[in-house]
C-alpha cells in the first residue's frame, strides 16, 4: 500500500499542548503513516504584532515534538514562493512523492473557515482532509463538497491556543498548563511574547 502522509500546518506562534494532542490524535488515526508538520511563514501583510521569528517557531516546534515517532517536521514553505498558500505546498509535495497519499489535517475550526481559503477547491481536487475535534468550533454549516471530503478523527479536545497563551505571558499569567517545559523555556530564554 502506498505510504499515506497527513500534513499539518500552522504557525506555532508558539506550539502548546493543544497542537501535540491533535497530533497525537493523527497519528493515532489510522488514516495515516507518517504526520509531515509544515511550519509557515507569516504572510507578509501579518508582519505587526507579537511574532516569533520563523527561526524560534522552528526551534520550539523541535523542542515540543521530541520523541514523536513518525512525525517530521518540514520548513518547505520557507523555500516556496511566498505568501504560502497549502495548495501549491500540496502540488508541490505530489510532485516530489508521486507514490505517497496526502491528507490535508487540520483543527475543527479551521475546517468551518475552509470554504474562505484560497484555491480551497483545488486542495479537495488534490487530497482528503484528516479533521479533529477543537472546542468551539462544528462543522454543521461546513458545505457538503467540503464534508463529503473530509473524514473525521476523534480527539479529546484541549482548551489552548496561541493567541491566549500570549495574552497570559502579556498579563504575567502562567502557561504551564498549556505548552510543554522545553517550550516554555524556549520562551523564557528568547523573552518572547511580553
Ligand atoms: P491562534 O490562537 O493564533 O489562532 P492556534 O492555537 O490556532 O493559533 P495555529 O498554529 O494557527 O495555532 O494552528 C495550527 C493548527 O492547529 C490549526 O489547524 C488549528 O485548528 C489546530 N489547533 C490549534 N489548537 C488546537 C486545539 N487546542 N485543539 C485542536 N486543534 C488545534
Amino acid at each position: 500500500m502506498a505510504k499515506r502522509i497527513g500534513l499539518f500546518g500552522g504557525t506555532f506562534d508558539p506550539v502548546h499542548k493543544g497542537h501535540q494532542s491533535i497530533a497525537e490524535a493523527f497519528l493515532n488515526s489510522g488514516f495515516i503513516d507518517e504526520l509531515w508538520v509544515l511550519l509557515t511563514p507569516y504572510p507578509p501583510h501579518k508582519q505587526t504584532g507579537n511574532k516569533a521569528s520563523y527561526e524560534v517557531r522552528l526551534e520550539m516546534l523541535k523542542a515540543a515534538f521530541v520523541g514523536f515517532k513518525n512525525l517530521h517536521i518540514k520548513t518547505i514553505e520557507n523555500s516556496l514562493s511566498k505568501p504560502s498558500y497549502s495548495f501549491f505546498t500540496i502540488r508541490y509535495l505530489k510532485s516530489q512523492n508521486p507514490e505517497y497519499t496526502f491528507y490535508f489535517c487540520m483543527g475543527e475550526d479551521s475546517l468551518a473557515q475552509f470554504h474562505q481559503w484560497k484555491f480551497y477547491e483545488e486542495i479537495l481536487n488534490e487530497c482528503a482532509l484528516l479533521v479533529a475535534e477543537r472546542p468551539g468550533a462544528d462543522h454543521k454549516d461546513v458545505e457538503q463538497k467540503i464534508t463529503e471530503k473530509t473524514y473525521f478523527v476523534e480527539h479529546t479536545p484541549l482548551e489552548v491556543s496561541s493567541s491566549h497563551i500570549k495574552q497570559k505571558i502579556k498579563s504575567g499569567k502562567p502557561i504551564d498548563n498549556d505548552v510543554p517545559d522545553s517550550v516554555s523555556d524556549i520562551i523564557e530564554k528568547e523573552q518572547l511574547y511580553s
